[in-house]
């Protein structure tokens, strides 16, 4: 008997997706959502509903605070998660995990607290024109802050990182080197071993911004040699409102606090304060302690599933989406060959909007997102004000690439009817 395309897969992706309620059957009768906007952000199977539901039922109360049981408790799940998140990538100790809001925090709080402390007129930032806003935003403010001056490595015409335009930008006055290990348009794998080395050759801190890699590839950290890595838990199936910053010791320990409050402190007089030990000295306030507990659930989801059978599942479907794409007529796919690149494709179709084609596609019930990904210098670069782009993940199935090809056929030779 002829197998099905779903039997060939490195992994069981119509049961995964068995997992997700919101992946399932719908009232109207339409067929099930063909969810395509994971760069975005991912949806999170019953596993993690689940423990945030027991969590907030049965385990919840401030942490670091009380000294009744129940606050006990949820400072111990709140420090089992942060070991599960340590171990997920490879970390040394425990603290030196950071529970951030999101990416986007983990690296405002480099820019903030290493950022201010250590940079000045004279000094410079490379970054690489692949950036995510949140990777160019922050290094801007602190250049305006600070007078130090950002330096952007080139990408090619193909989509990669130029990495002798990128070792043409490094110099002895390159203090901090922020770069993207997955590019969240173009799906670009960047070569971060080689990039911490040459960096770190030169004298300069790394931050590696991991939003994309880390749900979707096993991540050491140690291997990576990195500084600070920096992920999003709800790009990993996991509750958003949390995230995670890895710091290494050194650093972390030599670091001024970013924000200032409760927790971070070891001890406030009105002339001043001594601030707390790491993992606490970053994080002011009440952290997010039920989003910590259902990070740590995705993170046994993903285990359990294997972040090497992940990545080669996405492989897999961003080849079929290359053929896909590649038959259709105009379509033009931005970024390397799918052996280059993580499970995101975005493509434009020249003199049709690239939010006019979303919208068709939506109207087929496959979501997928248009704009400009928060990445408006490659945009730019790229000789494009907008993209669509399709992002898999472990629950998508060959049949959801099949049906984003359909929709795209259908609403080729709609707009092409119309003009
Ligand atoms: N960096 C990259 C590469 C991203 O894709 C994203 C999310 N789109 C971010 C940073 C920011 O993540 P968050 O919005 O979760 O802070």
């Amino acid at each position: 008997m002829a197998m099905s395309r779903s039997e060939r897969l490195p992994l069981d992706a119509p049961a995964l997706r068995a997992e997700f309620p919101i992946l399932q059957d719908r009232d109207d009768g339409q067929p099930p959502l063909v969810y395509l906007d994971n760069a975005a952000t991912t949806q999170r199977p019953q596993q993690v509903i689940d423990r945030i539901t027991t969590g907030y039922q049965q385990q919840y109360a401030n942490v670091h605070r009380g000294i009744h049981r129940l606050s006990e408790l949820s400072t111990d799940l709140f420090e089992q998660a942060r070991e599960a998140v340590q171990r997920f990538i490879g970390a040394r100790h425990s603290h030196e995990i950071i529970f951030t809001p999101g990416a986007t925090g983990g690296i405002n709080l480099v820019a903030r607290s290493w950022g201010d402390s250590q940079l000045g007129p004279g000094d410079e930032i490379l970054l690489t024109e692949m950036e995510h806003h949140s990777n160019i935003v922050p290094w801007q403010q602190l250049a305006q802050r600070t007078g130090c001056r950002l330096r952007f490595a080139p990408v090619t015409a193909e989509g990669l990182l130029d990495l002798s335009g990128w070792e043409d930008c490094l110099n002895e006055r390159t203090r901090l080197v922020a770069v993207t290990a997955v590019s969240n348009v173009l799906g670009t794998i960047n070569p971060v071993v080689t990039l911490v080395r040459r960096a770190h050759e030169a004298g300069a801190v790394v931050v590696i911004d991991a939003a994309q890699s880390v749900p979707h590839e096993p991540t050491d950290v140690l291997a990576w040699d990195a500084d600070f890595v920096a992920f999003s838990g709800h790009k990993m199936l996991g509750p958003s409102g949390v995230g995670v910053l890895y710091g290494r010791e050194e650093l972390l320990e030599a670091m001024p606090p970013f924000l200032g409050g409760g927790s971070m402190i070891h001890r406030v007089t009105l002339d001043g304060f001594t601030p707390a030990n790491l993992p606490s000295k970053f994080e002011a306030g009440t952290p997010p302690i039920v989003p910590a507990w259902g990070l740590a659930a995705a993170i046994e989801f993903l285990d359990r599933v294997g972040l090497p059978t992940i990545r080669a599942h996405e492989r897999l479907l961003t080849e079929q989406t290359h053929a896909l794409l590649n038959a259709l007529s105009g379509v033009r796919i931005l970024g390397p060959s799918p052996d280059q690149k993580a499970g995101i494709v975005s493509f434009v179709v020249p003199g049709i909007q690239a939010n006019d084609l979303a919208m068709a596609l939506d109207e087929q019930g496959v979501a997928v997102r248009a704009g400009h990904h928060c990445a408006m210098p490659l945009h730019a670069r790229l000789g494009v004000s907008a993209s669509v782009r399709a992002s898999f993940y472990l629950y998508n199935t060959p049949d959801d690439v099949e049906r984003l090809g359909q929709a795209m056929d259908c609403a080729l030779k709609l707009f092409r009817r119309r003009h």
